[in-house]
């Protein structure tokens, strides 16, 4: 590659960067990633690692963390990354959550959506890890886990060495004015397409467009427990009832606004906290409890340890571990568009913003990278400049 020009120029070696860059290479293009921080270490690394697209609606995003699913596996079976076909297991306590798994099993088959309804019994004798007091369980055997502080430094150093991009940390953008891209050390580097991959930083990079996008920022709370001992494995993600009000995948059964009132009287506290509770386990035994949801404008650098009890209270009533001794604790913060799967624009030309995928980003980055660059390859051929119509606004 050419000291400092490329076909392709990627801001950000989150989820989202890596995805651009990929789809990018894969193309024959060449391309440059620039990662402010000396491995990255945004959203991308905070989060579950669940590819989970059983909360995602029937249609285009289903199919979208479908497509990403397959990135993932391929990305294990090329040996870059672990991952593992684990499923996941809604496990719910209540009648009315129950009745609301079954409308949401009902409906799912005809859309295309592999699962399975299951009683309390059958569901903690197929998953040891789901608590007595259980009613009724969705399994799916679609969703994956991946461990994130490891997986985005295998995908960044595979796109390297598998596909020649070149990958440069400690790297952080100060301006963009196309064709060029400069660097807080003074370097200049050239590009035909620009895409800025900035994650919830609205500051650095074009702040006007972010100020004027209303895309916010959300806080999440997370804990990782100890190694589980004995090698005692999760088996499939577990999420419990309160899960069934936060995902788009249930919106449009029609018990939840009934669910719903009830949570708003029973759960005010974890209403107002955003929490709603999930597990997942890496390769190294660990189990990953989360999450809140704070959308205050100022992200606060403290943790609240109501909200962290909060979590393992609701955790203990679905989820049977045998050691729940907290290791870290930490929060992650991703930006959030409320109209759009994840905020794009256009501010010059050939050079196009991605924001995060909200929640979603592990589930989605691969699939929506690759729509994207399969609507501008339509558009124009496989030249990187080429503009997308009427501006880039491919997500909706
Ligand atoms: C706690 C938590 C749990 C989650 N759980 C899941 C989950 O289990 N499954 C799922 O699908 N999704 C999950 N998500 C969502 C997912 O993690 C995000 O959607 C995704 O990581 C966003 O990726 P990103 O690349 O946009 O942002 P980031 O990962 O934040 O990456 C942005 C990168 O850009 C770099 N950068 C910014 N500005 C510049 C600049 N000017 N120059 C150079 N570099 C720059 C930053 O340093 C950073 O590394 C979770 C999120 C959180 C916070």
């Amino acid at each position: 590659m050419d000291a400092s020009a490329s076909d392709v120029l990627v801001v950000g070696g989150g989820i989202v960067g890596l995805a651009f860059a990929w789809e990018a290479a894969r193309r024959g293009l060449s391309v440059r990633l620039l990662e402010r921080s000396r491995a990255a270490h945004g959203a991308s690394i905070r989060n579950f690692g669940m590819v989970w697209p059983i909360g995602q609606p029937a249609g285009r995003r289903h199919d979208l963390a479908m497509r990403s699913r397959a990135r993932w596996l391929e990305l294990r079976d090329a040996g870059v990354t672990w991952a593992a076909e684990c499923g996941s297991v809604h496990a719910v306590c209540e009648a009315d959550e129950a009745a609301l798994l079954a409308e949401f099993a009902e409906r799912a088959a005809p859309a295309g959506i592999v699962c399975e309804l299951l009683a309390g019994d059958e569901a903690r004798r197929r998953f040891p890890a789901v608590a007595r007091g259980v009613r009724a369980a969705l399994w799916s055997p679609t969703e994956l886990v991946v461990d994130p502080p490891r997986a985005i430094g295998q995908v960044a150093a595979y796109l390297a060495r598998q596909h020649g991009v070149d990958v440069r940390f400690d790297t952080a953008v100060t301006a963009i004015e196309m064709p060029e891209v400069r660097t807080a050390a003074g370097e200049r580097f050239t590009a035909d397409r620009v895409i800025v991959c900035g994650g919830a930083d609205f500051e650095s990079l074009f702040p006007e467009v972010w100020a004027a996008s209303g895309v916010r920022r959300c806080k999440l709370q997370m804990m990782r427990t100890a190694p589980q001992p004995g090698g005692w494995r999760l088996g499939p993600h577990v999420a419990g009832g309160l899960t069934l009000a936060h995902y788009a995948g249930f919106e449009g059964c029609p018990s939840l606004p009934a669910v719903r009132s009830r949570f708003a009287e029973q759960y005010s506290f974890h209403l107002a906290a955003g929490i709603h509770v999930m597990a997942s386990q890496n390769d190294r035994g660990e189990v990953i409890l989360g999450d809140s949801h704070d959308y205050d404008d100022v992200e606060s650098p403290f943790d609240s340890a109501a909200i962290d009890e909060a979590i393992l209270d609701y955790a203990r009533g679905m989820l049977d571990l045998p050691d729940w001794t907290i290791a870290e604790r930490w929060h992650g913060v991703y930006a959030k568009s409320t109209t759009d799967l994840c905020f794009m624009a256009e501010p010059q030309p050939a050079c196009t913003i991605v924001g995060s995928p909200g929640g979603a980003g592990m589930t989605l980055s691969f699939g929506l990278a690759a729509e994207w660059w399969e609507a501008i390859t339509r558009k124009r051929g496989l030249h990187p400049a080429a503009p997308m119509a009427g501006g880039v606004s491919l997500p909706s």
